[in-house]
């Protein structure tokens, strides 16, 4: 495999004795050495995403000498990022990710230049903000992100390096079409049906698996830049972290992939519509201030909190019945049709799928709580734990 970094970025790159004496290791690397550093020097990443899997990779992409390490994020630090995401201390809470990211990656290695995109990454802006990268890591949490990441380096012919985690379970892969081997979109041509996947908030996640899934990441990048050993072009690596047991699964292109088959149809980047956490818009919905007026007013009505019963465990609404959306059908008689029912959960998107439910089954009287227990704690009571 040829070396990402051309030979004239090599040539322009050079090692300061600072730099020497910190890339010490690699240097006695045969397969790296003082030219390779040189080479990681002249590289530049992006990575979207500076949450669970961007912490590691930017970290051990700073620590080892990646030149340029650009990052993508509109988010801000939370107390719940914090059990995963070690870009970010307990200080960071309620900054922008990408300020405390670019704190924590200089503090690792003042020689590398992080370069800041503070917006959430869309069809419009992607290509403009990928341009002068040569290699896209995808350290996203959703489905939209993660096609738009795909579509993205096949349509500029950057490779992808592809990481994803759910509970104890976590995939990697190189998707390079250009280099052989399929896309994303070649296992999965379209996204899955919104509510299908349950989100990390929903199905939870162990806080060590995006340190192994986006170290590994880190590891695939370093080896395309440097042009060393085998890339993980056309396999897919699965890992359990309960049973600690790896899969290798062998990938194909598929010549009917709709943009790197033979005939694609897509040829631009398109914005994926996948109504993640969003609200229908024709559902009867109260905001936050009208819920707390109804509860300071009268007791007429019923409180629904459908989430599970460790998130409840983290916050909860006193006076609530609980029933966990997943349960909620089989479980509706132990509510009265007759009486009015307000549902919540996290966001408002299981509250929203709740009321759907409730009114296929005949609830005339039911709405859901914009923006859930969330927007509770940031708008009325601060005591109750935001996650
Ligand atoms: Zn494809």
């Amino acid at each position: 495999m040829r070396p990402l970094i051309p030979d004239d970025r090599l040539n322009a790159a050079s090692l300061k004795n600072a730099e020497k004496a910190r890339y010490a290791r690699h240097f006695t690397l045969p397969e790296v050495g003082p030219e390779g550093q040189r080479r990681l020097k002249a590289a530049r990443v992006l990575c979207i995403g500076a949450g669970g899997l961007g912490s590691p990779l930017t970290m051990y992409l700073a620590a080892a000498g990646v030149g340029e390490i650009g990052i993508v994020d509109f988010d801000r630090v939370d107390f719940s990022n914090l059990q995963r995401q070690l870009l970010h201390d307990t200080a960071d809470v309620g900054r922008l990710k990408t300020e405390s990211a670019k704190d924590r990656l200089s503090a690792i290695n003042p020689e590398v230049h992080v370069t800041l995109h503070e917006t959430r990454l869309s069809a419009a802006n992607a290509a403009a903000i990928a341009e002068p990268y040569d290699l896209i890591i995808d350290g996203t949490d959703n489905f939209p992100t993660r096609y738009l990441s795909n579509d993205l380096a096949v349509l500029t012919g950057k490779p992808n390096v592809y990481g994803s985690i759910y509970r104890f379970e976590g995939q990697v892969s190189v998707f390079a079409p250009h280099l052989g081997g399929p896309c994303y979109r070649c296992l999965f041509p379209e996204p899955p049906e919104p509510g299908l996947v349950p989100s990390c908030a929903e199905g939870g996640v162990l806080g060590i698996l995006p340190g192994i899934i986006g170290a590994m990441q880190a590891n695939e990048a370093v080896k395309l830049l440097l042009g060393i050993g085998d890339p993980l072009i056309g396999r897919l690596v699965h890992f359990d972290a309960l049973s600690f047991r790896f899969r290798e699964i062998k990938l194909r292109r598929d010549p009917g992939c709709s943009i790197c088959g033979d005939s694609p149809t897509l040829t631009q980047l398109e914005e994926i519509q996948f109504a993640c956490d969003m609200t229908p818009p024709s559902l009867p919905e109260i905001d936050v201030h009208q819920l707390k007026a109804r509860l300071d007013d009268d007791t007429s009505f019923v409180l629904l909190d459908v989430r599970e019963p460790a998130e409840i465990e983290v916050a909860c609404l006193p006076g609530s019945v609980k029933i966990p959306l997943g349960e909620l059908s089989q479980r509706l008689h132990e509510l009265d049709p007759s009486t009015e029912v307000i549902i919540h959960c996290k966001a408002g998107g299981r509250s929203a799928k709740a009321l759907q439910i409730l009114l296929d089954a005949g609830f005339e009287n039911a709405c859901h709580v914009q923006g859930g227990i969330n927007a509770w704690s940031r708008e009325i009571d601060p005591t109750v734990p935001h996650y």
